[in-house]
């Protein structure tokens, strides 16, 4: 009896030790839960950095706002300029363009009346 016993432990015993050295349930469902919480660290981790993201771009757009009045004003002019509008009125074609005028220098044809008429000495050019 006691032989018999002694002869069918050790092979319960190997099963259990391949039992515990296999990962039980319990186990498992804790390194889950240990993986999920490491994901939630990195979920709010990521949605901080998109809040900050968003702050950034958020910074960066009004920054871009208050540039591009600028810019926009910038390319206004310099487009003015090159479709040939008087740079003085900035509404009518200009026709007279003034070589020793000091600022607006190409001028339609009313402007040109009003600013040349106290220099009449001029030197114009018809545009
Ligand atoms: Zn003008
Ligand atoms: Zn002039």
């Amino acid at each position: 009896m006691d032989g018999d016993n002694f002869e069918t432990n050790p092979d319960e015993a190997e099963g259990l030790q391949n039992i515990d050295q296999s990962p039980t349930d319990d186990d498992l469902s804790m390194l889950i839960e240990e993986c999920e919480k490491l994901l939630e660290v990195e979920k709010i981790n990521k949605q901080q950095n998109k809040c900050n993201w968003k702050k950034r771009m958020e910074n960066l757009s009004t920054n871009w706002e208050s540039c591009r009045q600028n810019i926009f004003h910038t390319v206004l002019s310099s487009a003015a300029a090159n479709i040939d509008t008087c740079s003085r009125c900035l509404v009518n074609k200009c026709v007279i363009y003034c070589q020793e005028c000091p600022d607006p220098k190409s001028l339609c044809s009313a402007c040109d009346e009003e600013v040349h008429h106290k220099y009449p000495l001029h030197d114009r050019d018809g545009i």
